[in-house]
């Protein structure tokens, strides 16, 4: 129950069994049509998908690294640690970049978004939906408009969101998105599905990125013209397959009320226990919930007894809120009622 990777279907492991094929033979080829159908799906979105070799950091870096320059004016809103690994990547891209922020459980302010906007005019806005390092899911509708009004373009990461949470691109008209199989896609981790608008895909055409790896015009092309580039984890692509189809035979939105309805009996469960949540209650995640730590519980201690006695794998804070806290993930096939009980009266055996 750790905040990704998430535990995995045996049918997504059993699609990994089936025998290699090439990454030219045209039944790979016929696969690749089918993820990006899904993904089509799963995004809720027509511009183009595919997935990235890589975790989802590779679609962090790649949606950065070809959508911008050196001097780039970038504003990216941060609200925990991964927000500020964005910021980290379009700085050491060479990006002029501002942060905009928020106190910790906080959402960002669409106020603040928009005063940075006026102030700064940047080409690009970046902000994570579900910072995995407090359990926020930020709300985008009031931000994504307020983008669309001043013509900036949009990035957004869905690593632990997609999936589990709604996240409507095409709706909200967010120009780049990524995310990563080991959360609420429910796969093992090691690939970033990746979706970008055709006012991006401009912008694609304008440049070309230092890294050739991540170059998505590159990687475009062998997904839409065959034309060889890299060879793709192939095992991992079959797993997507399954895992994408066993999303779509649930339905989104069944989807998406069974990991509300988890995440809110392990909030509220938590609660009842004493615990106080990290995010503020109205924008609380369901698929990751973070508690502060009482004085005399010891973080990793806690973790090793659960682990060790409970076979329970829970995740810890980092960065600013290392030592201070606990994370629990209620992802895909972790986001069971019977996994929320069963951790609940582990605590409440190791705090009696
Ligand atoms: N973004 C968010 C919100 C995450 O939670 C994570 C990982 O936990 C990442 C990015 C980085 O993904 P990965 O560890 O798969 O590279």
């Amino acid at each position: 129950m750790c905040p990704g990777p998430s535990e995995v279907n045996p049918e997504v492991f059993l699609a990994m069994a089936k025998p290699l094929v090439s990454h030219v033979d045209p039944t790979f080829f016929a696969l690749l049509d089918q993820l990006q159908g899904q993904l089509k799906t799963i995004f809720q979105t027509e511009n183009i998908c595919m997935l990235l070799s890589g975790t989802g950091t590779s679609g962090m870096e790649a949606s950065l690294i070809n959508f911008l320059e050196p001097d780039d004016r970038v504003l990216v809103g941060v609200i925990g640690h991964f927000g500020d690994r964005i910021r980290m990547i379009a700085e050491r891209i060479g990006c002029n970049v501002k942060v905009v922020s928020a106190p910790e459980g906080k959402a960002l302010d669409p106020d603040d978004v928009e005063i940075a906007i006026k102030g700064f005019s940047p080409k690009l806005f970046a902000c994570v939906h579900a910072e995995t390092s407090t359990g926020v899911l930020q709300p985008l509708e009031d931000i994504m408009n307020i983008c669309k009004k001043y013509e900036v373009l949009t990035l957004v990461d869905t690593v632990a969101s997609l999936g589990g949470v709604n996240v409507p691109v095409d709706s909200l008209g967010i120009d780049i998105v990524y995310s990563g199989s080991q959360k609420c896609l429910g796969c093992p981790p090691g690939v970033a599905p990746i979706s970008f608008s055709p006012r991006a895909e401009r912008i694609l055409e304008s440049l070309t990125p230092r890294n050739y790896y991540l170059d998505l015009r590159l990687i475009r092309k062998y997904w839409l013209e065959r034309v060889y580039h890299h060879t793709p984890p192939v095992s991992l692509f079959y797993a997507c397959n399954k895992g994408f189809d066993l999303i779509i035979e649930e339905g989104l939105i069944n989807r998406f009320e069974r990991h509300r309805k988890i995440g809110l009996a392990l909030q509220k469960g938590l609660e009842a226990m004493g615990f106080k949540l990290v995010a503020d209650k109205n924008v609380q995640n369901p698929v990751v919930t973070a508690v502060y730590l009482p004085a005399e519980i010891e973080d990793i201690k806690l973790r090793k007894i659960l682990l060790e006695e409970f076979g329970i794998e829970i995740a810890l804070g980092i960065a600013q809120l290392k030592g201070k806290i606990a994370r629990f993930g209620t992802m895909a096939e972790s986001a069971r009622p019977q996994n929320v009980l069963y951790l609940l009266s582990a605590l409440e055996n190791i705090l009696k």
